[in-house]
C-alpha cells in the first residue's frame, strides 16, 4: 500500500494511459497489417487474372510471361508458375531462380474445384504469399500460382510497431510527468490545510485556514474546519470563563470564612460568640458545599452524555411530592403555591433525582424572585409527542436581552441582588443540562414586572416510557 497519495494518483494515471496506449497500439498495428495483408492478397489476384489471361492467350502452349515483363506489369516483384492439379511443373517465371516454388497439395486440391487458394510460407530463406488460382484450358483444370516476398510487408509492420512503440513510450512518459505535476498542485491545498491545522493549538485557537481559489470541494472542507475551530473555540473559551467564575465563586465563601476564623481567634470570646461564629462559618461551608455538587454536575454533563437512571416515574406524583416540600418555605414568605396536574397514562422512563433537583431549581428560583402575595403555579399536561411541564410566577420577571443568558453558567441577571438572594447562578444552566440529557428543552417566557414561565418538554414517545 503506497501511504502518498500523489503517488498513487500518479500511479494510476500513468496504469490508465499505458491500457490507453497499448489498446490504441494494438487496434493501429492490427488494422493496418490486416490492410496490408489484404491489399497484398488483391494485387495477387489480379496479377493472377492477368497471367491466366495471358497463359491461355497463345495457343495450346500454357505461357508465362518473361520475369522483366512481370516486374513491370504489375509494380510486385513476383513469381508466377503453372502447374498439373498433382503438381507437376508446366511453365514457370524466369526469375524462379533455384527449386521450383513449393506446393501445397490442399491448395491445389481446391484449384481443382474452381476455389482460389493463399498460402503463406518460406522461400529464398524469405518469408512469402502465394496464391493457387485455377487456370481452365482445354478441359482440363490447372493451376496458375503467383508469389511475392513478404520481406517488404514485415519490414513496414516492424517499423510500424517500433514507431508505435517509441511514440507509446513517450506519451506514457509526458502523461506521468503530468499526472504527477497535476496530482502535486490538486494535494497543494490539502498539505497547506494540514500544515496550518497541525499549527494549531490551544494557545492559537483563533487561527484559521486560509481559504483560497473557486468554490470548490477544498473550499468546503476547509470552512467546514473552520466551523469546527469556531466550535471548539468557542467550547474552549466558555471553559475558561467557567473555570475562573468557579474559582471566583469559590474565593468568596471561603473568604469569608477565613476572615471570620481570624476575627474569632484575635482574642478570647465567649461560648456564645463562638457559637455565632460557628454558626456563620457552617451556612459558608454548606454554600460551598451546594456550589461544589453543583460544578459537579455540570462537569459530569460537560464530559458526555450522563448515564440517567431512567425508572417508570408519574410525574404528578412527583411533582406534588416537591411542592409540598416547598410550601412551608412558600408559607414563609407569604406566597401561594398551586398545582394543576393532567398528565395521565403510564409512568414515564426518567432519572427520578435529576427531575427532582430541575423541579427544585425551578421552585426555588420562582420563590426566590416573587415577592410575598403573589403566586406560583406549577402546571403539567400532555400534547401529541411531548409532556410539558410548567412553573409560573408572578414575580419580578426576566428583561427580554437577558431571557438566553440566564441559562448560561454563572449568569446572574442582577448580581448584587441574586448574591444576596441566595443564588449560585448555576441553577438553570443544571435545569437546561437535565432537560436536554432526557431529550427535551426548557425555554422561558417572561414579562419584566408581570412574572416568568418556565417550560420544560419531555419526549413523549412510547419508547421512553417504561
Ligand atoms: P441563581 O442561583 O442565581 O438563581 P439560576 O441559574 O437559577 O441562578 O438563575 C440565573 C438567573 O436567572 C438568576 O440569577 C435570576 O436573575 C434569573 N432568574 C431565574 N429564575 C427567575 C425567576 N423565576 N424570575 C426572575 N428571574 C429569574
Amino acid at each position: 500500500m503506497i501511504n502518498s497519495f500523489v503517488a498513487r494518483l500518479t500511479g494510476g494515471y500513468a496504469v490508465t494511459m499505458l491500457v490507453t496506449l497499448a489498446l490504441f497500439g494494438a487496434v493501429t498495428y492490427l488494422g493496418l497489417s490486416r490492410t496490408l495483408d489484404s491489399q497484398l492478397d488483391t494485387g495477387l489476384l489480379a496479377i493472377a487474372r492477368s497471367e491466366s489471361a495471358y497463359a491461355v492467350d497463345h495457343g495450346r502452349e500454357l505461357h508465362v510471361h518473361d520475369s522483366s515483363r512481370l516486374a513491370n506489369t504489375s509494380g510486385l516483384h513476383h513469381h508466377v508458375q503453372i502447374t498439373t492439379l498433382d503438381g507437376t511443373v508446366l511453365a514457370f517465371s524466369q526469375n524462379v531462380e533455384g527449386p521450383p516454388l513449393p506446393l501445397d497439395p490442399t491448395a491445389l486440391a481446391a484449384n481443382g474445384a474452381g476455389q482460389t487458394a493463399f498460402r503463406s510460407f518460406g522461400y529464398d530463406q524469405l518469408p512469402h504469399r502465394m496464391l493457387y488460382y485455377p487456370l481452365p484450358h482445354d478441359g482440363t483444370v490447372y493451376s496458375l500460382q503467383v508469389a511475392v516476398s513478404r520481406e517488404y510487408l514485415d519490414l513496414v509492420q516492424r517499423r510500424l510497431l517500433q514507431v508505435l512503440a517509441v511514440i507509446g513510450s513517450f506519451a506514457l512518459g509526458a502523461a506521468t510527468l503530468s499526472g504527477y505535476g497535476l496530482a502535486q498542485r490538486a494535494i497543494a491545498p490539502i498539505r497547506r490545510i494540514t500544515e496550518t491545522a497541525a499549527a494549531i493549538e490551544e494557545a492559537n485557537l483563533g487561527r484559521r485556514i486560509p481559504s483560497s481559489g473557486p468554490d470548490d470541494e477544498l473550499a468546503r472542507l476547509t470552512r467546514v474546519l473552520n466551523g469546527m475551530l469556531d466550535r471548539l473555540d468557542r467550547a474552549f473559551a466558555s471553559r475558561r470563563r467557567f473555570t475562573s467564575d468557579a474559582a471566583h465563586e469559590l474565593r468568596s465563601p471561603l473568604t469569608i470564612l477565613r476572615t471570620n476564623l481570624e476575627l474569632a481567634l484575635r482574642r478570647p470570646r465567649s461560648v456564645e460568640e463562638y457559637q455565632e461564629v460557628l454558626q456563620s462559618n457552617l451556612e459558608e461551608v454548606e454554600r460551598l458545599i451546594t456550589l461544589t455538587n453543583d460544578l459537579l454536575t455540570l462537569a459530569q454533563g460537560d464530559d458526555g452524555p450522563h448515564e440517567l437512571r431512567r425508572v417508570p416515574v408519574a410525574l404528578d406524583d412527583l411533582v406534588l411530592e416537591t411542592v409540598e416540600r416547598h410550601q412551608g418555605h412558600a408559607q414563609a414568605r407569604g406566597i401561594r403555591l398551586e398545582t394543576d396536574l393532567a398528565v395521565a397514562g403510564p409512568p414515564l422512563a426518567l432519572d427520578r433525582d435529576r427531575i427532582v433537583q430541575l423541579l427544585d431549581n425551578l421552585l426555588s428560583n420562582a420563590l426566590r424572585y416573587t415577592p410575598a402575595g403573589k403566586r406560583v403555579t406549577v402546571r403539567t399536561w400532555q400534547e401529541a409527542d411531548e409532556t410539558l411541564l410548567a412553573v409560573i410566577d408572578e414575580g419580578i420577571g426576566v428583561a427580554p436581552a437577558e431571557q438566553e443568558r440566564i441559562f448560561e453558567r454563572f449568569y446572574r441577571s442582577d448580581s448584587a441582588r441574586s448574591r444576596a438572594a441566595g443564588g449560585t447562578g448555576l441553577g438553570l444552566s443544571i435545569s437546561r443540562l437535565i432537560a436536554l440529557q432526557h431529550g427535551g428543552r426548557i425555554t422561558l417566557s417572561s414579562e419584566p414586572g408581570q412574572g416568568s414561565r418556565f417550560l420544560v418538554a419531555l419526549p413523549n414517545d412510547v419508547a421512553q416510557r417504561s
